[in-house]
């Protein structure tokens, strides 16, 4: 069903919906000075005209999340803080990223990951028309410029909003308000300036010669392991957990899970002081791989976990070129890495 509204009756239907969601949307935060998602209550906070700095991941797998209390004696499940669902306005690339995130946690070892979907269950999706490409996006290449995973669409413009309703609950607050109704389908990005070539890894073999490159020596000296491209990455997973213990010499507290880095120095640092990989040309290695090797080779070989069977991890947002202290371009390491793969293929010195 199609939908025309102006902005008063947009905000009239954001306020009917808030009475049953937290709505997120890309804002501006005042403090962090950078637009994440955030809850709003007004159609005018959607920020349009800017990438946001974070991916919506936010919204439904918290940056920290308490996981359970603990005393000497007992252990007490954490509750969520109330029972409204999470409707979240999110552009079809990030759409795209939750559905690697779901095979990540709602698929891996045959276990669903229960705090992932305690939260991820109640989410809802109005996907966020979006028809220009941002600087740093490659989403064409990737194949995640279009989806069909939304529950209500809309078209933002100057003074109203175009939307296609699929959800009834949704649709419902569009009557209330009584707004005309209208033909709208949701158009999508066709062209990117970024145009990526993906590297051919065509078989297992190919990952012990492509790791011995020299090619990640690079990143050793131009890497300083932040991390900030990960946090920012709308389809890493990766966590840590930890005991807050609330004073000293008490045994109460609780157990949190944060998001972590695979670049950071420690990822893989074990107690006894031992890492798995000891450089960030290495960290940059496992990371260019998991993102175009290994989720596909484990998700997306025969269509069975809802994505497309050519997916890769990485969806070509380009948040994690915008948010590089050091430029360094993860669209250029991997297309670089598609190179030197041609080069050891055709037997060039690489
Ligand atoms: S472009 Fe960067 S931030 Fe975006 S999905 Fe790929 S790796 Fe993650
Ligand atoms: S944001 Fe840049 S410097 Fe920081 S870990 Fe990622 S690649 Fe390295």
């Amino acid at each position: 069903m199609g939908y025309r509204v102006d902005f008063d009756k947009m905000n009239d239907i954001l306020a009917a919906w808030s009475e049953e969601y937290h709505i997120f949307a890309p804002a501006w935060d005042q403090r962090k000075k950078k637009v994440r998602y955030r809850e709003i209550k007004t159609i005018d906070q959607i920020v349009l005209d800017r990438q946001s700095d974070f991916s919506p991941k936010e919204a439904y797998y918290p940056v920290s999340q308490t996981m359970f209390y603990f005393t000497d004696t007992e252990v007490t499940e954490s509750e969520l803080a109330d029972d409204k669902g999470i409707l979240i306005f999110a552009r079809p690339c990030d759409i795209n990223g939750m559905a690697r995130l779901d095979c990540i946690f709602m698929e891996n070892g045959g276990h669903a990951d229960y705090f992932y979907a305690r939260l991820r269950e109640k989410v809802k999706v109005v996907m966020l028309e979006c028809r220009e490409s941002f600087e740093h996006c490659f989403c064409v290449s990737m194949g995640t410029n279009k989806t069909d995973k939304y529950d209500a669409a809309v078209r933002i413009t100057e003074h109203e909003v175009l939307a296609e309703v699929r959800d009834e609950k949704l649709g419902a607050a569009f009557s209330f308000v009584s707004a005309s109704s209208c033909d709208f389908t949701p158009k999508f990005v066709q062209e990117n300036q970024k145009k990526l070539h993906i590297p051919k890894i065509t078989d297992r073999s190919m990952l012990k010669p492509i790791s011995d490159l020299e090619y990640w020596n690079q990143f050793d000296e131009k890497c300083m392991s932040c991390g900030g491209c990960n946090t920012v990455c709308g389809t890493c997973s990766c966590f840590d957990t930890v005991d807050v213990i609330y004073q000293e010499g008490s045994r109460s507290g609780e157990r949190r899970r944060v998001w972590s880095s695979c670049m950071l120095e420690t990822f893989t640092q074990t107690a006894g002081g031992g890492r798995a990989r000891k450089t960030p040309g290495a960290n940059m290695r496992f990371k260019v791989l998991h993102k175009f090797y290994d989720f596909a080779d484990r998700f997306a070989k025969d269509g069975s976990h809802g994505i497309a069977c050519d997916a890769q991890m990485c969806i070509g947002c380009g948040r994690c070129d915008m948010r590089c202290p050091k430029k360094i371009s993860f669209f250029d390491a991997v297309d670089g890495l598609a190179a030197e793969i041609e080069k050891m293929n055709t037997g060039e010195e690489a």
